[in-house]
Formats: C-alpha cells, sequence, structure tokens
C-alpha cells in the first residue's frame, strides 16, 4: 500500500468521497488519487515523494508555474500585513486597474468597472444576479457542456427541445430554479434565436465560456460570440462572457481579445465579425495566481447597479483579500508577452505530439484547441464522420473509454494530466525543455495503452 492510498483510506472517513472537488477523485480513469505535498515551477510532488511534470496547473492558475519565487514573495509580504482587514486596501484599486488597462482591444475595453470576489462560481452567480436585476427579467440562456461553477442557475441541464425549459441536473437544485434556465446546444445560433422568439421579454441574458473548455476544449465557430451579442441587444438582453478559464490564459486580454486580433487579421472584409463587446466578463484562476480570488467586470451602468450603488446585493468576507489581490497583482504583472509566447509554442507542440503518437498507433482522434487551451477526444471525427466536435454532443459521442489507459501510462512515466477526458490540459511558462522532453518521451507508450 502506497502512502497515496493510505492518505485516500484516511480522507475517506472525514472526508465525503476523500476529496473537496469532486473531480479530484479520479473517478472517471480510477486508480488512486495523487495527494501532493509540494509544487514547483512545472512539477509537483506527492506524498510517496514521486515527482511528476504537471499539466494540471491547479486547472489553471499556475500560468508561471507552481511557487513562483516572484509570487510567494509578493504573498509573503502581504501577510506579514495582516491576513484578512474586511476593510478597503489600496490593492484592490491597483488590481482594478490592472486588469481594466490590461484588458483592452483596438482601444475598447468592456471592463469599465470591477468587483472583486472569492472564487468563479461567485462571479458567474453575482453575474447573473446582476444581469437580471439590472433588465428586470428572470429567464437565462446557457449552453450545455458549459461550466459557470455550481450554484443553482447554473446547473441546469437540457429539457428536450427549446420550448422545454431546464431540469435539475443536482439534487437539491429546486426545480422552479433550473427551469428559469434555458439549456442550449453551443454553436447552434438558430437555437438561440428560437429560444428569444419562444420567450418573448424574459430573457435576461446569455451566459456563455468565452470558449468552452470543460468538455475538453470546444472552441465557439468564429463569429458565434460575436452574434450571441448582436441577439442578445436586439432583444433587450446582456452577453455574459465567462473568461474565469480563458482570461489572462489564452491571451493577456483573454479569448474576447484572441477574436478580436483574429478579426483585425482576418481584414475588415472578413466573411463574418468577431468583434462585440461584453456587457458583464467573469474571472477567476489566473487573476488570483493560485490564492482564491476572482471577478466580474463590465459596462460601468450594468456594474453600478451592484449594492451599495444599486439595488442588487453582493458582498464577502474575503471579497479581495489582501493575501490574494497581492498573489494577483504579482501574477498579472509577470504573465508578460513573453510568457504567452511560450504558451502558445508549448501548447502546439504538444498536442501535435500526442496526435502523432495516437496516429502512430492508429487510434482515431481530433486536437481540439482554443489558443493554447488543448485536449483530445477519441474517435472518428474526421469530415466524412461529421468533422471535429461543436458541441457536447458530439464530444459524448467519443470513445471516452481510451482515456483511463493513456492517463495511467503517462502517470506511470511521471506526468500528470487532468483526470478526465472532459478537461483541458493546462501548460505554463515553466514548461522548460526538460519537462517537454519527459512528456514527449512518455507519449508512445500512453498512446500504446489508448491504442489496446
Ligand atoms: N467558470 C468556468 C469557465 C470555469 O472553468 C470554472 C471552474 O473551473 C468556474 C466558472 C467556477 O470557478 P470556481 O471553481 O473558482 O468556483
Amino acid at each position: 500500500m502506497t502512502r497515496n492510498d493510505e492518505l485516500f483510506d484516511r480522507a475517506r472517513i472525514s472526508i465525503p468521497g476523500g476529496v473537496n472537488s469532486p473531480v479530484r477523485a479520479y473517478r472517471s480513469v480510477g486508480g488512486t488519487p495523487r495527494f501532493l505535498t509540494s509544487a514547483k515551477g512545472a512539477y509537483v510532488t506527492d506524498s510517496d515523494g514521486t515527482q511528476y511534470v504537471d499539466l494540471v496547473s491547479s486547472w489553471g492558475p499556475a500560468i508561471l508555474g507552481h511557487a513562483h519565487p516572484e509570487v510567494v514573495a509578493a504573498v509573503q509580504d502581504a501577510a506579514s500585513r495582516g491576513l484578512s482587514f474586511g476593510a478597503s486596501t489600496p490593492g484592490e484599486t491597483e488590481l482594478a486597474e490592472l486588469v481594466r488597462a490590461r484588458v483592452t482591444s483596438g482601444g475598447v475595453s468592456p471592463i469599465e468597472k470591477i468587483r472583486l470576489v472569492s472564487t468563479g462560481t461567485e462571479a458567474t452567480m453575482t453575474a447573473i444576479r446582476l444581469a437580471r436585476g439590472f433588465t428586470g427579467r428572470d429567464v437565462l440562456i446557457k449552453f450545455a457542456g458549459h461550466y459557470h461553477g455550481h450554484s443553482d442557475s447554473l446547473l441546469a441541464e437540457a429539457g428536450s427541445g427549446l420550448a422545454t425549459l431546464g431540469l435539475p441536473a443536482s439534487a437539491g437544485v429546486p426545480a422552479a430554479t433550473a427551469a428559469l434556465t434555458l439549456v442550449l446546444p453551443y454553436n447552434d445560433l438558430d437555437a438561440v434565436r428560437e429560444a428569444f422568439a419562444l420567450h418573448p421579454g424574459r430573457i435576461a441574458a446569455i451566459i456563455t465560456e468565452a470558449a468552452a473548455a470543460n468538455m475538453g476544449v470546444v472552441a465557439p465557430d468564429a463569429g458565434f460570440n460575436a452574434a450571441l451579442s448582436a441577439i442578445a441587444h436586439e432583444h433587450g438582453a446582456l452577453l455574459i462572457v465567462d473568461e474565469v478559464l480563458t482570461g489572462f490564459r489564452v491571451h493577456p486580454a483573454g479569448y474576447w481579445a484572441l477574436e478580436s486580433e483574429a478579426q483585425v487579421a482576418a481584414g475588415s472584409d472578413a466573411a463574418v465579425s468577431q468583434s462585440y463587446v461584453p456587457d458583464i466578463v467573469t474571472y477567476g484562476k489566473i487573476i488570483g495566481g493560485g490564492m482564491p480570488l476572482a471577478a466580474l467586470g463590465g459596462r460601468a451602468d450594468v456594474m453600478d447597479f451592484l449594492a451599495p450603488l444599486g439595488p442588487v446585493y453582493q458582498a464577502g468576507t474575503l471579497s479581495g483579500n489582501p493575501v490574494a489581490v497581492a498573489a494577483g497583482i504579482a501574477t498579472l504583472t509577470l504573465a508578460d508577452a513573453s510568457v504567452y509566447a511560450h504558451l502558445d509554442t508549448t501548447a502546439e507542440l504538444l498536442s501535435a505530439s500526442v496526435s502523432e503518437a495516437l496516429a502512430d498507433v492508429g487510434v482515431a482522434h481530433a486536437v481540439q484547441r482554443a489558443g493554447n487551451l488543448f485536449s483530445f477526444v477519441f474517435g472518428d471525427y474526421s469530415p466524412s464522420a461529421g468533422g471535429a466536435p461543436r458541441s457536447y454532443a458530439d464530444v459524448q459521442r467519443q470513445d471516452a473509454f481510451r482515456y483511463p489507459a493513456f492517463f495511467h501510462s503517462m502517470l506511470d512515466s511521471g506526468v500528470s494530466l487532468p483526470p478526465s477526458v472532459f478537461e483541458a490540459w493546462f501548460v505554463s511558462a515553466a514548461h522548460d525543455d526538460e519537462a517537454i522532453g519527459r512528456i514527449l518521451a512518455a507519449l508512445p507508450a500512453a498512446a500504446r495503452a489508448a491504442a489496446s
């Protein structure tokens, strides 16, 4: 019995399922979760003393690699001055200004005002309350397979067809709450138009991941987000773009800016407009550099609907926590153009190498990319079989049974991947030639395991 086994057995006595967030339990890949004791740069170390190259990166925050010395120093300095005040601090305004200056493209910034909260769940929960309060409407649109945290309204699943209102996806979510969330197929603008036609004057907002990355990676079609913005505005609703995962990862200013730049690169006569300005944007993960910090920002007239100026209530004992804010400022300051160039190159190399290893042993698959986020779907996604996945239904039909063997082979070779095929892989600035070399060396055996 390994130390990890012992710790898992012990954890299961006191903690439901032995974990504090379900995916950590390795349910979809089997085996014993690794109990980590430290992390540095591109590596994590478990309680048996085994070191792994880490492609989870704390599910996104560790963009600079783990325990970057300057981030740790900023945290230590802040902690030495007090862990929490429950009062305003200069750092909160500094971080707000940093985000506003950074999230700009073509001279436009969607972030006129920003409020700091502690988790991505809180950010999206507040964003939808704000949209409902601002519009005076109740119904939301979300897309199947998009994850926005675990608040009641956002844990709704599709009913059958557009006319059917949502059913709860978790026990404990009141049917009456889920019924106010319409769950539509991703990348399907006709479904969105039909929903507005069926529920005139009732839809407060569309919420969408800037690029879906919680069902594996599924990028929006070119112009999809821009069209959502236009349709929402045509009907007096708001567009909430959830950049909790993509924000500050795929581009210094998020997926929104990546799309705007793609538009510029394609020229003004591009067939589809990709330019849009979201009404509310949510952030998490990287904005806190590994500490509990998240945010929602957007149009000043909408944001000013929040208390104390407006009637929409939101608050938090730990909101804008000074230690978390220090980690966020240090991380965003260090995440410069060279970091993004490295993430892009690394993502390109790794996704191509995994694809090559799988192709070498005849495992049908597709590589899914959204900027430097990537994942793989197993199965025939050739053009004659319908092409690369664009929706939740498309990714669900994959040969998911191939992933556990692939995952465990990589783990045995010292590479820690996300323990589910429905997750993105996260690279960092600390993934240097040595770490990448270890990943590449592990691929042929993992591909053979996936093939068998
Ligand atoms: N929104 C998106 C797009 C996410 O990926 C996540 C978490 O993975 C959340 C919201 C929820 O964030 P948190 O886990 O911090 O509550």
